[in-house]
């Protein structure tokens, strides 16, 4: 009742286009998306660019918390054509964590949201295991190389047990240089991790 009188006042649209869609992503946008194959033993599931790119932007920065939903749906989807990578093989989800600084600016771990709708569909258990201890420098602003310096350290596994023996699927909403999954991977294999999947919803393509 009351959401329909929401609806009525403001009409659901989608955050990417602005167009009338009952999603968070109407349809029009969701066409935009290229998908990618896995690369190097890490699956990326689209290019970070178009529709996929303001959408995360929006999600990240705007606050648009309701695009983790089709955000995540569509790291589903993926998965569900993805023979290489089975969810019943994992044991436990981890995502890449925000320093709490950060976290405290932006109210919630946008990896940790995408992570949240994986958890539900396929029951794996998501635990918040790693910590960002270092507030460093966003990444972005640095050179290839820089990133991998800035990076070394910035991570700590907080809950072992979580980690220790089990089959983690590590994950981001963006792969970048793969300085903070290298580190995270590497962090989560000293603490005992069985083995480290990695995904991510878009991964930066150089155009
Ligand atoms: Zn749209």
């Amino acid at each position: 009742m009351w959401d329909s009188i929401l609806n009525l006042i403001f009409p659901p649209r989608c955050e990417v286009c602005k167009s009338d869609s009952k999603e968070a992503l109407c349809q029009t946008c969701f066409q935009d998306i290229k998908f990618m194959k896995p690369h190097l033993g890490i699956y990326s599931i689209a290019v970070y660019d178009g529709a996929l790119r303001t959408a995360i932007h929006r999600f990240k920065f705007k606050g648009k918390k309701r695009l983790a939903e089709p955000l995540g749906i569509i790291m589903v989807k993926y998965l569900s054509q993805a023979p290489m990578l089975e969810m019943k093989e994992i044991d436990v989800i981890i995502p890449v964590p925000l320093h709490k600084k950060r976290l405290r600016q932006r109210g919630f771990n946008q990896a940790e949201l995408l992570g949240n709708v994986l958890s539900r569909y396929y029951g794996t258990s998501l635990v918040s295991a790693l910590e960002r201890v270092n507030n460093t420098q966003a990444q972005f602003d640095l050179p290839r190389q820089e990133r991998f310096n800035n990076i070394t350290g910035a991570f700590k596994v907080v809950d072992s047990q979580s980690v220790y023996n089990k089959r983690v699927l590590l994950l981001d909403d963006i792969y970048t240089t793969g300085a903070t999954i290298a580190e995270c991977s590497k962090v989560l294999k000293i603490a005992g991790a069985k083995r480290v999947e990695v995904m991510t919803l878009s991964r930066a393509v150089d155009s």
